[in-house]
């Protein structure tokens, strides 16, 4: 799904496509992951400033709709990025703060493994958050 997708979602049910929205969504589904100051900045880029409480409630809104997703990392602010990316890890630069993606196939079958034995002792694994840390490749 990416933003026109998401933007046809929306009008579908019966929801207002702001100028905000469409940037907001476009932001984060080219960008992700990115956090709120992020998204401040960016918005304020493009000629469209809002403040923060219009953001927070935007991204509240987003969330709900299922259109975007929350990411923890080792940062101090949650990032945000598309709720229809396939499934993947971040590497996070420890100098400059970039975040990059990474999609680890090597791991997936392990990592199966053990919740399929996590399972078993009663407990429904159904995702996991796993994330890289180091220098990238304009830092090292
Ligand atoms: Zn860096
Ligand atoms: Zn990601
Ligand atoms: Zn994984």
């Amino acid at each position: 799904m990416n933003v026109d997708d998401a933007l046809s979602l929306l009008k579908s049910r019966k929801k207002r496509l702001t100028r905000m929205r469409k940037h907001t969504l476009d932001i984060i589904y080219t960008g992700g992951p990115v956090s709120a100051p992020d998204i401040l900045k960016t918005l304020k880029m493009k000629k469209h400033p809002v403040n923060k409480s219009t953001l927070y409630r935007e991204i509240k809104f987003l969330l709900k709709l299922g259109l975007i997703n929350e990411v923890q990392l080792d940062t101090y602010v949650t990032h945000y990025e598309s709720a229809f990316l396939t499934h993947h890890h971040h590497l996070v630069c420890k100098n400059c703060g970039n975040i990059k993606e990474l999609i680890c196939d090597e791991l997936e079958g392990p990592l199966e493994k053990l919740e399929k034995r996590v399972r078993t002792k009663g407990f429904l694994i159904n995702d996991h958050n796993l994330e890289f840390f180091g220098l990238c490749s304009s830092c090292n």
